[in-house]
C-alpha cells in the first residue's frame, strides 16, 4: 500500500477537503494511473451529501470522482491491454465479477458483484470502501481501465467516462438515428453529451430547458429546436410526436409532461436519478402504449465503442477548468444549474495541497 493526495468528505455536511488516502501496489492485472483530470458530476455531489441514502447510503470518508483521465505510470506483470505512458480513462466501475451472464455479455454495468469506482467494497482490503477520481493516482484492473484516442482533448474527454457512456448507451439502445425524433430533457452535463450524440447519429433533435438563456447553446450544440419547458404552449406543440426522450434531470420535476409527448410506442428514458421517487400518471403510459424506462451508464466495451467514436468524430465534453480547491464552490454552481455545461478538475492542483 501507498498514500496519495485526495480530497474527501468527512460527513454529508462536511465540505470536501484535502486528505490522504491509501492505494494498493499494483498486483499483477492493475494498471496504476497519474490522474490529470477528472469531470465532476452530479452523482458526485448526490452521493458525498448523501441524498442517495435510501438507494445507496454514503460511507465515509468519501472521496468521488468517476469520470477519470489520466497516463498510466505503472503496470503489473500480467497487463496487456496498456502500457506506461499511454492515455487512458476509468468510469463509475472499478471491478466486476466477470462470470456472470451480464458480465459475459460485456454488460458489467448489470453485474449484481459490480464495484463502483467510490464507496463500492474494496475486494483488496486497502480501505473499507473503494475511493474514486479526486485524487492524483488511482490502481484500477487493466479490465476496467479504457483507452482515450490521441485526439482528444484530455479536459474535455474525462466527462466521456460517465456523461458520455451514461447518454450514448440508452440512445444507442433505443434505435435512436436518422428519421427519428428525439428529446433531451435538462441541458446539464448529461443532457449536453445527449445532445451531441443524437446530432451526431443523425436523428431530429429537440432540447427541453427550464433555462431560456441556455437557448443558443442548446443549437450550437447540436439541436433542431430548443423547448423552454416552462412554456404550456411551447409543450403542447409537440404533443404525441416524440420517438424517443432521454431524460437527464437530477431533480424533482412533472414526469407526465414527457410522457404525454411520447408517440404510439414511443419511450422515455430517465438517466437523471432524482432524490425522491417520480410520480407517473399511468393512463399516459397506456393510452399510447408508451414506456418508462432507465438505464445506467454502459459496459465496458461499449464504453470503448463510444471513445472511439468521440475520437473519429471530435466530440468532448464542454468543460470549465477548476483546480481541485474550487470544488465545493463548483458543487453550489452545479445546484444552481450555474456550469457550461461540465466541471473537469485539472489535477495538477492537488500539487499544492
Ligand atoms: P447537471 O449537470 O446538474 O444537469 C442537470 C440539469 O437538469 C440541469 O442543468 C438543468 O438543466 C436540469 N434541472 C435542474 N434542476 C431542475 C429542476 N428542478 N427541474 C427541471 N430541470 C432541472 O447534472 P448531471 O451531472 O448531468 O446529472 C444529471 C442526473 O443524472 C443526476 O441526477 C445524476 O446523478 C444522474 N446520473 C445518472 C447516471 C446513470 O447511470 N443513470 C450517470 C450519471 C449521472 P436546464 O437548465 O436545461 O433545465
Ligand atoms: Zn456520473
Amino acid at each position: 500500500m501507498f498514500q496519495v493526495k485526495a480530497y474527501s468528505a468527512t460527513s454529508k455536511t462536511s465540505p470536501l477537503a484535502a486528505a490522504s488516502i491509501p492505494r494498493r501496489t499494483p498486483n499483477d492485472h492493475d494498471v496504476q494511473i497519474e490522474i490529470l483530470f477528472c469531470g465532476i458530476c452530479h452523482s458526485d455531489l448526490h452521493y458525498a451529501r448523501d441524498e442517495w441514502n435510501a438507494d445507496m447510503p454514503a460511507i465515509y470518508p468519501c472521496v468521488p470522482g468517476h469520470e477519470i483521465v489520466g497516463r498510466v505510470a505503472k503496470v503489473g506483470s500480467a497487463v496487456t491491454k496498456h502500457k506506461p505512458g499511454d492515455l487512458v480513462g476509468v468510469g463509475c466501475m472499478v471491478d466486476s465479477d466477470r462470470t456472470c451472464p451480464n458480465c459475459k455479455e460485456g454488460l458489467e454495468q448489470f453485474c449484481p458483484s459490480q464495484v463502483l469506482t467510490y464507496g463500492g467494497p474494496d475486494k483488496h482490503g486497502t480501505a473499507p470502501v473503494t475511493y474514486g477520481g479526486y485524487s492524483d493516482t488511482i490502481v484500477v484492473d487493466e479490465h476496467f481501465v479504457l483507452s482515450i484516442p490521441a485526439s482528444l482533448d484530455l479536459a474535455g474527454a474525462a466527462p466521456l467516462l460517465c456523461a458520455g457512456i451514461t447518454t450514448y448507451s440508452p440512445l444507442r439502445h433505443w434505435g435512436v438515428g436518422k428519421g427519428k425524433k428525439v428529446g433531451i430533457v435538462g441541458l446539464g452535463g448529461l443532457g449536453h453529451m445527449g445532445v451531441k450524440f443524437a446530432h451526431a447519429f443523425g436523428a431530429h433533435t429537440v432540447v427541453f430547458t427550464t433555462s431560456p438563456s441556455k437557448k443558443e447553446d442548446a443549437l450550437r450544440l447540436g439541436a433542431d429546436e430548443v423547448v423552454i419547458s416552462k412554456n404550456a404552449n411551447e409543450m403542447q406543440k409537440h404533443a404525441g410526436s416524440f420517438d424517443f426522450i432521454l431524460d437527464a434531470v437530477a431533480a424533482q420535476h412533472d414526469i407526465n409532461a414527457y410522457i404525454q409527448l411520447l408517440a404510439r410506442d414511443g419511450n422515455i428514458t430517465m438517466v437523471g436519478a432524482p432524490e425522491k421517487p417520480l410520480s407517473v400518471g399511468v393512463f399516459g403510459l397506456i393510452m399510447g402504449r408508451r414506456s418508462f424506462s432507465g438505464s445506467p451508464i454502459g459496459g465496458i466495451d461499449e464504453t470503448q465503442e463510444m471513445l472511439n467514436f468521440c475520437g473519429e468524430h471530435n466530440i468532448t465534453s464542454d468543460v470549465e477548468v477548476i483546480p481541485i480547491q474550487k470544488v465545493n464552490e463548483a458543487y453550489e454552481r452545479i445546484l444552481n444549474s450555474d456550469v457550461k455545461y461540465r466541471f473537469s478538475i485539472d489535477m495538477a492542483s492537488l500539487k499544492a495541497e
